[in-house]
């Protein structure tokens, strides 16, 4: 087990998302005191769609005490199939028969469940505290936030996600997000799937005519989640999402669908008020600097691939626990800082690359579709077997008793 070396006593965590909670209790087991400064007035509990925490997800979860409860929301996710629009399986990957199942779950089930070990930790959440400015001093860092107040402490850590304020700060040039020109739409619909589908034991990714479709059978026969990944070349801001109603986007979605199988089926009967639209799909590209004197990023706001990884949460949750490490480790905050992204930069920006290639496939034409349809069966038999896929991503784990020298 190693010991606590660290020389930062407190830690400013800038959103508190994802990223923000886990940094926190991660930051706290390695000694180190963080308060959560979240920019929206209130909790947002109840808000956003459906994600998957992989088993990698799951094992940084576990350095923070949360994997078992983690592991008990939301669904396992079983063998994952890649068909085309008329329900053809084109390719299949069941997972590590050694790791536990990824699991399907609403963002506001796992955000609820940080809010509450947060309270239980005694680590304090402040709301209203959008950051817009930060100085640093020879002891500390100073942020600025928009409603005149302010805070300080050793370190500033930017959870902030993918619009992050804290990577404008580090490097006024740093890239912005890349928007994938896709429009997410997730729901529920009391349709019942045939076979194995049905009793959510796969789960589904169609390419369809028009649009990307996935889903999967809810437990107990309650019928199927489902999200489209609508092209959209304009991208919407939150403002003009809402300002079209659940039904309308329902009705478009069905047109979309509308030669697609089961795609079609499902839609027919999805419940309107069950939707989501979110419309920030965005990947972060690479980003030059991570960190910069007593600042540093976490998450969606450095390394945000597109959701076709199914690895955006799960990232998230491992570089938060790999920062506290590197901090616990070396008293250096820099040295800490560095060796945080030697160890981070070269896993998720691997991740984010594939993950693009999977985003350009789902936006792609008509003739790259068919090819697709060709090559996938040939790709499974070769380099895209699960084991050849999925062992790195999912197989993946911190190793929280390790020691962190700065040459990692
Ligand atoms: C409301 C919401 C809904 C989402 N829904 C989905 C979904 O349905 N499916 C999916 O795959 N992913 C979704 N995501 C993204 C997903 O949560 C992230 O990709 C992933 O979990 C990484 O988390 P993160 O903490 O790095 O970023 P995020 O989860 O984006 O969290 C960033 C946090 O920082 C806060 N923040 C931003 N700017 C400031 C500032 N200047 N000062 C203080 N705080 C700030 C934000 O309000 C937010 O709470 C959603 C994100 C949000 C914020």
């Amino acid at each position: 087990m190693s010991t606590n070396r660290t020389t930062t006593k407190t830690a400013l965590v800038i959103g508190g998302g994802i990223a923000g909670p886990v940094a926190a209790l991660a930051l706290r087991r390695a000694g180190i005191d963080p308060v959560v400064l979240e920019a929206y007035d209130s909790s947002a509990e109840g808000i956003g769609g459906t994600f998957m925490i992989a088993p990698n997800g799951l094992g940084a979860l576990a350095v923070v005490g949360l994997d078992a409860e983690v592991g008990r929301i939301g669904q396992p996710v079983g063998p994952m199939v890649i068909e085309d629009g008329k329900g053809a399986v084109l390719a299949e990957f069941a997972g590590l028969a050694d790791l536990p199942h990824g699991r399907l779950m609403r963002r506001a089930d796992l955000y609820e469940v940080l809010q509450r070990r947060l309270r239980e930790t005694g680590i304090e959440v402040r709301y209203g505290k959008r950051l817009i400015g930060a100085e640093e001093g020879a002891d500390g860092i100073t942020a600025r936030f928009a409603d005149g107040s302010s805070a300080t402490g050793d370190l500033l850590i930017g959870t902030d996600g993918t619009r992050s304020t804290v990577r404008t700060l580090i490097d006024p040039a740093a890239p912005g997000a890349r928007y994938t020109g896709l429009l997410g739409i997730g729901g529920y619909s009391p349709y019942l799937l045939p076979g194995r589908a049905g009793r959510g034991e796969s789960v589904h990714f169609a390419n369809g005519a028009r649009a990307f479709f996935g889903y999967w059978g809810l437990p107990d026969g309650a019928g199927t989640a489902w999200f489209s990944n609508v092209p959209q070349p304009e991208q919407l801001t939150y403002e003009q999402v809402s300002a079209v109603t659940n039904e309308e986007w329902l009705r478009r979605l069905r047109e979309l669908h509308a030669d697609d199988v089961p795609a079609r089926d499902v839609l027919r009967v999805a419940d309107a008020d069950t939707m989501e639209v979110f419309p920030r799909l965005e990947i972060m590209p690479s980003v030059p600097h991570w960190h910069r004197g007593r600042m540093v990023l976490v998450g969606d706001s450095v390394h945000a691939p597109s959701n076709s990884s199914g690895q955006g949460a799960s990232l998230a949750v491992e570089s938060a626990v790999e920062l506290a490490r590197c901090l616990r480790d070396l008293p250096d905050h820099t040295a800490a800082f560095a060796a945080y992204e030697a160890l981070r930069r070269p896993r998720v920006e691997k991740i984010a690359a594939n993950a693009e290639r999977t985003n350009n496939q789902k936006a792609s034409g008509p003739v790259a579709r068919a090819m697709f349809r060709v090559l996938a069966p040939i790709a499974m038999r070769t380099f895209m077997s699960p084991e050849k896929m999925l062992r790195p991503v999912h197989g993946y784990r911190i190793d929280w008793d390790r020691r962190v020298s700065s040459s990692v």
